[in-house]
C-alpha cells in the first residue's frame, strides 16, 4: 500500500528547499522531526541530516519527549529521565529523586532554584487547568519563600529580610526577588553595604573585599551608590546585568534599604539553553540587551 504521507505538500517539496528547511532546526529538532513518520525520517537519511548529538543535544531531546508526560523529569548528570517523587517537589537536591543529585543548580538568598524545579514547573503549566493533582504539584514548585535574619553589623543591629516569588509567564519561569536591610540605629552609608548579589555577576561587595571587578560587574554596585548619596525618600533607581537577563532596583530610605531583583530562567528545554547558561559565572558572556523587559514579563497577566 502507498505510503499515505508521501503526498503532504512537504514531502513534495523540491529537496533543496527541503534541506534548506531543516537544516534551520537545531539538532535534537531534526531528530525529533525523524521520528514523526517514516516518510520524513527516509527523506532525512536520503539528505544525510539525522546528525549524531551531543550529550547537551541528546538532553534536549529527552525533555522534549518527556513533554507529555508529567511523571518524569529529565536529568542532565545522568541523561535520563527520573520519576517525579515528592522530593523533587521541592525544588532543592537534597531531596532530589537523582542519586548524583549533582545537577545544575541555582542558589539566590533564601530560593534554591535547580533545573528539575524550573522543567517541571513549565511542563505542569501546560497541565495544571485540567489536572487538580498536577496543579497541586506546581502550586509547590512556584510558593513565595522567605526569610528573617537580625545580624550585628558594625556593632550595629541589622535586620535583613530576603523573599522570592517564582512565576511562570509565557512557558518561561521567572522570579522575583526582594532583600530588605534595616539598620536598628544610624543610616546607611556606603561604607555599610550589605554583602549580598542579585546575580552571579552582580554583588555588593564591602569596600574591604579587596576583589576587583570590570565595569560591567559594578552595575548593582553603582546603582545602590546613587540610590545612597543622591536621595534617601525610596527613589527608585533601576539597573540591569550585560551577563544574564536580570533586572533590578534599588531604594534608599535613611536606616532602610530594598533590592529587588527579577530573572528570568528561561523555556522548557535542557540546561544547555542559552538564557540557562547565562546565569552561571564561568558563561559570562553579554546578552542581548534586555533592560526591563524582565521586569515587565513578570507582571504580564496571562
Ligand atoms: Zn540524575
Ligand atoms: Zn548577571
Amino acid at each position: 500500500m502507498d505510503n499515505p504521507n508521501a503526498q503532504t505538500p512537504f514531502l513534495q517539496l523540491h529537496s533543496d528547499a527541503f534541506r534548506a528547511i531543516v537544516e534551520e532546526l537545531s539538532d535534537h529538532t531534526k531528530v525529533l522531526l525523524s521520528q514523526t513518520c517514516r516518510s520524513i525520517r527516509h527523506m532525512l537519511q536520503k539528505e544525510k541530516i539525522v546528525p549524531a548529538l551531543s550529550a547537551p543535544e541528546h538532553v534536549r531531546l529527552l525533555v522534549h519527549l518527556s513533554r507529555g508526560n508529567p511523571d518524569v523529569w529529565v536529568c542532565a548528570t545522568c541523561k535520563k529521565q527520573h520519576p517525579v517523587t515528592e522530593g523533587d517537589l521541592w525544588g532543592d537536591n537534597r531531596f532530589s529523586s537523582c542519586p548524583n543529585r549533582k545537577f545544575s543548580r541555582r542558589r539566590e538568598g533564601m530560593c534554591r532554584i535547580n533545573y528539575a524545579r524550573v522543567q517541571l514547573a513549565l511542563k505542569y503549566s501546560r497541565f495544571a487547568i485540567d489536572n487538580s493533582r498536577i496543579d497541586s504539584h506546581l502550586k509547590r514548585l512556584i510558593r513565595p519563600e522567605g526569610s528573617v535574619l537580625r545580624v550585628k553589623h558594625r556593632h550595629n543591629l541589622a535586620e535583613f529580610t530576603s523573599s522570592s516569588r517564582p512565576r511562570v509567564i509565557d512557558g518561561r519561569f521567572l522570579v522575583k526577588y526582594t532583600w530588605k536591610y534595616r539598620l536598628h540605629s544610624g543610616s546607611y552609608t556606603p561604607s555599610k553595604m550589605p554583602s549580598m548579589m542579585v546575580c552571579d555577576h552582580q554583588r555588593l561587595l564591602r569596600p574591604a573585599g579587596g576583589v576587583v571587578w570590570g565595569e560591567e560587574r559594578k552595575q548593582l554596585f553603582r546603582t545602590v551608590l546613587q540610590a545612597m548619596l543622591d536621595d534617601r525618600n525610596g527613589v527608585e533607581y533601576c539597573g540591569s546585568c550585560p551577563f544574564c537577563p536580570t533586572d533590578f532596583t534599588v531604594r534608599s530610605f535613611d536606616n532602610r534599604m530594598r533590592i529587588d531583583a527579577w530573572k528570568d530562567f528561561g523555556p522548557e528545554d535542557g540546561p544547555s539553553n542559552p538564557t540557562w547558561k547565562s546565569h552561571s559565572l564561568s558563561e559570562a558572556q553579554r546578552t542581548p540587551k534586555h533592560r526591563g523587559s524582565v521586569r515587565r514579563l513578570y507582571y504580564e497577566i496571562y
